[in-house]
């Protein structure tokens, strides 16, 4: 059997995970960091927590004679893909990524597109009430803000204090395109923050901002090194079952 690592996280790694499970010939295990508290576990086999940086990963795959690595993390969580990269070369194992599409602005929109966390709350106005979608690890720069009002909206809730101009709301996507004008309406929001994560799982909010006329603040994904990549599941399966398969 060739085992392959799929790098989790999100909701196409376990799609991948469970097309995988499926092909013969290939073992499936996927990495969790573990940090959400009830994680929606894949199909096949689940290891949790870090690897201790590139070297602690390489010396993964080599122990666990690992065949491919399929890296579908969030397109955010440029740490663990780059330490991928590396790994895979020092271990010479293929890397493999799923890269799901950005959004791209379409006519009516808004748009003031930043490259990282810290700019998306320096460009907002004094005086804003901004609905941050960023998740949950990346408020820091928004609650240091102490002019705007900040209304966060997030999984789980946040393990910093939550300042008295913020207000948190936990909830689960999907969302629809309604439910976000409605919120928009109801905290009075006037710019809309969120990272480029691509998808459909969240898009209704950028659909809501177009619909209400609410500038957006997009802060752009971070440079990946390149790799052979997919942008969906279902290729990046017929990729990897044509390699090993
Ligand atoms: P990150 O900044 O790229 O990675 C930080 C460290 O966390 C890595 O160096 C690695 O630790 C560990 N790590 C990350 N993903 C891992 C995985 N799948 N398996 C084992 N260790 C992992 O990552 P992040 O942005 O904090 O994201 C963490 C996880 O949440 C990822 O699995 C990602 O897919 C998921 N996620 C992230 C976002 C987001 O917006 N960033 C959104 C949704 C889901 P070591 O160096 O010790 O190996």
């Amino acid at each position: 059997m060739a085992w392959v690592l799929i790098l989790g996280g999100t909701r196409e790694a376990r799609m991948l995970a469970e097309l995988l499970t499926s092909v013969p010939g290939l073992d499936v295990t996927t990495s969790l960091v573990g940090r959400t508290r009830e994680p929606a576990l894949p199909e096949g086999a689940v290891r949790t927590g870090g690897f201790g940086g590139a070297v602690g990963l390489a010396d993964y795959l080599r122990a666990e004679n690992i065949a491919l690595v399929a890296d579908a993390t969030h397109p955010f969580a440029g740490q663990i893909s780059r330490n991928a990269v590396t790994a895979c070369d020092t271990a010479g194992v293929p890397y493999v990524r799923l890269e799901r599409p950005a959004w791209t602005p379409r006519p009516g929109d808004d748009w003031q597109r930043v490259a990282g966390i810290q700019a998306a709350a320096d460009v907002l106005e004094s005086g804003a009430t901004a609905l941050v979608t960023v998740g949950r690890q990346e408020l820091a720069p928004f609650f240091a803000r102490g002019d705007l009002r900040c209304v966060a909206r997030m999984i789980e809730p946040p393990e910093i204090a939550v300042p008295g101009n913020c207000k948190i709301i936990l909830a689960r996507p999907p969302f629809t395109e309604e439910q976000e004008r409605t919120l928009f309406y109801a905290e009075d929001i006037s710019v809309l923050v969120t990272k480029n994560s691509g998808g459909t799982a969240t898009a209704t909010k950028l659909e809501a901002a177009r619909n209400a006329g609410l500038p957006v603040i997009m802060v752009e994904r971070p440079a990946l090194p390149d790799a052979e990549t997919a942008s969906d599941a279902e290729t990046l399966a017929d990729v990897i079952a044509a390699r090993l398969g």
